[in-house]
């Protein structure tokens, strides 16, 4: 996506300087270091690199390159933090208030469409070993969420309450859907490129089901009036603004991230004629053609 080409736009999301694995119940979880330090950013300066590392991670993961992909993604989360599921899943925005969750079909947490808030907040302080954190339902039935320390970046930042989880340290999310998340992109951003170079009618009916498949929701932006007009926009999550990223590139004439006809990998150029990610694979592509027509 060429930024400021067409179009200004602005976002805001939380970081923390570092992040670390953790095993809780065979399971791993990413979060925040004890010591870390957050920091807000604005994903559209940076959209290009995101697009290219998440579309990179899952290209990894589906060669089953698990351990450079795993830290490729502590990588990925220390450039431009979690993914914020937590704010991304949930069918209602204002889960707090509304004390019930709605979540979509097939969900990784529960087969229940509806779970008590106060319920789905904890899948997410699972690693929280300080339990620094405290979700409780007062006597009135209201959900307090108490937070010892780092409310911090979300009182700057004055989104719902639930981002005071979400921007905490106490906050984490599991590597799986991470890697799940990264996959499936990276499986649709190859079915749009490669669209109509399929073998056979098959893996082009495969293509268009992938492509119909990647839908995202709650996209919500407004004009505001900065030195120019700028598309603002109010992402519930991190994993939403990517989405809208990859969207935007891939329905561009103007495309900067595509992928490397010869390795496949994803790259972003700002050339618009670029077909491969670096000169060896251009110069490998070479070879394979000239070789190609000395058969002939
Ligand atoms: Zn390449």
């Amino acid at each position: 996506m060429k930024k400021n080409a067409e179009n200004n736009f602005s976002s805001d999301w939380v970081k923390y300087s570092n992040y670390e694995f953790v095993q809780i119940n065979e399971e791993t979880y990413i979060k925040p270091t004890e010591d870390a330090e957050y920091e807000i950013y604005d994903p559209f300066l940076v959209a290009d690199n995101i697009l290219v590392d998440i579309l990179n991670i899952g290209r990894l993961a589906i060669n089953n390159e698990f351990e450079v992909c795993n830290s490729k993604i502590l990588e990925f989360v220390r450039n431009y933090g979690l993914l914020g599921e937590l704010t991304f899943l949930p069918l209602n925005s204002n889960i707090v208030y509304q004390k019930k969750t709605y979540l979509p079909k097939g969900n990784q947490f529960t087969n229940k469409e509806v779970v008590p808030t106060e319920e789905y907040l904890k899948y997410f302080l699972v690693a929280d070993k300080k339990k620094r954190i405290g979700i409780e339902v007062a006597p009135n039935k209201t959900i307090v969420i108490s937070n010892s320390n780092e409310a911090t970046a979300n009182i700057i930042l004055d989104k719902g309450i639930e981002y005071n989880i979400v921007f905490s340290k106490g906050y984490s999310e599991k590597l799986t859907w991470f890697v799940e998340y990264a996959q499936n992109l990276y499986i649709v951003f190859d079915a749009i490129e490669n669209f109509g170079k399929e073998d056979n009618e098959y893996e082009r009916k495969m293509s268009e089901v992938y492509i119909k498949s990647f839908v995202t929701s709650n996209i919500a932006c407004r004009v505001e009036m900065l030195k120019e007009p700028t598309l603002k926009w109010d992402f519930n999550s991190l994993k939403l603004a990517i989405n809208t990223i990859f969207l935007l590139n891939e329905t561009t004439q103007k495309k900067t991230v595509k992928i490397c006809k010869f390795c496949g990998k994803a790259f972003s150029s700002q050339n618009l004629k670029a077909e491969y990610c670096s000169l060896q694979c251009r110069n490998k592509a070479n070879v394979y053609k000239s070789r190609e027509k000395n058969k002939k």
